[in-house]
C-alpha cells in the first residue's frame, strides 16, 4: 500500500463525536465527501479552522451551509509576521496594504473581527505562537495578533483557540496577562504533565490530535493521563498528524476513532464513555 493512499475507514464510534480541528479545505475531494465519511464512523460534527482571511471566510461560509460545521477565524501565527513584513506568499498579495506593516495587520484583524460576529462562527482562532516556524523576527507582529484575538474572542463571546508550538510559557503568560476568555481551547495540545495541571487549574480545554499516538509522544500521554475527562477533547488537525498506525499518509475528520480508542486507553476508559464526555465537552467549548 503507497504510503499517499488515504487510511481505510475504521470501525465506527457507536457514540458521535465531533472532530474539534480541522482544515477541510487543504483536504483532498470535496466537503460533502469529507462530511460523509466522517459521519460513516459517527464523527457527525467538525469544527472548520480558518488560518487567513481566505481561509477564514471561507470556513464561515461553509459552516453556514452545513448544519454540522462549525467556523473558527484567525489569522494563524506564522500568518501575522508574514503580512506585516509584506510576504508576497501571504495575505498581502490577496488584497488590502500591498506594502505590509502593522496597516496592513490592523486591516486584517479587522476582517477577522467583523467574521467572528457571525452566528455560525463559533471560535477565534487558531491564535497564538510559534517559536518553531516563526523566528525573533516575527515575534512582536505575533505577540500583537496573538493579543488581539483574545480581545475579539472575548468581546464576541467566542471560544479562543490556541496554537502553542514551542512556546508553552509565553502562551500561558499572556493568557494571564492578558484575562483569558471564558472558553479557551489549546488545539494540538502539546505541552507535558505539569502544563496539563496548570491548564486543567485555570479551565482550559486540552483537545488531543493523531500525534499522542506516536511512539516517542509519551510525555503527551502522561499529559492525557492528568488532565481532567471534562475538559478532554479530540480533533485531526486534518491533513496533518495522521495517528499511527497511518503516519505520513493523509488524515481527514473519519480518522479520528483511531486517536480516540487510543486516548481511551490512555485513561482506562471503555471508548463510549470517552466519546460522551468528548461530545459533550467539544458543544460546551464551542457553545453550540
Ligand atoms: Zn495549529
Ligand atoms: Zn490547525
Amino acid at each position: 500500500m503507497s504510503r499517499t493512499e488515504a487510511p481505510p475507514l475504521p470501525e465506527p464510534l457507536r457514540v458521535p463525536v465531533a472532530d474539534s480541528h480541522t482544515h477541510l479545505d487543504m483536504q483532498d475531494g470535496t466537503v460533502e465527501e469529507g462530511l460523509a465519511r466522517a459521519a460513516a464512523v459517527n464523527v457527525t460534527t467538525v469544527v472548520q479552522v480558518g488560518c487567513d482571511v481566505k481561509g477564514s471566510r471561507w470556513a464561515a461560509e461553509t459552516a453556514a451551509a452545513h448544519a454540522n460545521v462549525h467556523a473558527a477565524v484567525a489569522l494563524h501565527p506564522n500568518e501575522a509576521p508574514r503580512i506585516v513584513h509584506g510576504d508576497p506568499d501571504g495575505w498581502s498579495r490577496q488584497g488590502a496594504r500591498e506594502g505590509g506593516g502593522t496597516a496592513a495587520l490592523h486591516d486584517a484583524l479587522a476582517e477577522i473581527d467583523a467574521l467572528a460576529a457571525l452566528p455560525h462562527v463559533r471560535g477565534v482562532g487558531e491564535t497564538g505562537l510559534d517559536h518553531f516556524r516563526t523566528g525573533p523576527e516575527g515575534m512582536a507582529a505575533q505577540e500583537e495578533s496573538f493579543r488581539a484575538h483574545i480581545e475579539i474572542a472575548k468581546r464576541h463571546g467566542k471560544a479562543l483557540v490556541i496554537h502553542d508550538r514551542e512556546a508553552h510559557a509565553d502562551v500561558l503568560r499572556i493568557l494571564a496577562d492578558a484575562g483569558a476568555p471564558e472558553r479557551t481551547v489549546f488545539h494540538c495540545y502539546s505541552g507535558d504533565a505539569d502544563m496539563a495541571r496548570i491548564c486543567a487549574d485555570a479551565g482550559y480545554f486540552m483537545s488531543f490530535a493523531g500525534n499522542m499516538t506516536f511512539k516517542n509522544a509519551q510525555p503527551l500521554r502522561d499529559a492525557l493521563a492528568v488532565a481532567p475527562l471534562e475538559l478532554v477533547l479530540v480533533e485531526t488537525d486534518a491533513p496533518f498528524l495522521t495517528p499511527a498506525p497511518y503516519r505520513g499518509r493523509p488524515n481527514a475528520p473519519y480518522l479520528i476513532p483511531v486517536t480516540l480508542r487510543a486516548m481511551a486507553a490512555v485513561k482506562g476508559l471503555d471508548e463510549d464513555t470517552l466519546a460522551e464526555a468528548i461530545a459533550d465537552n467539544t458543544a460546551r467549548a464551542f457553545d453550540y
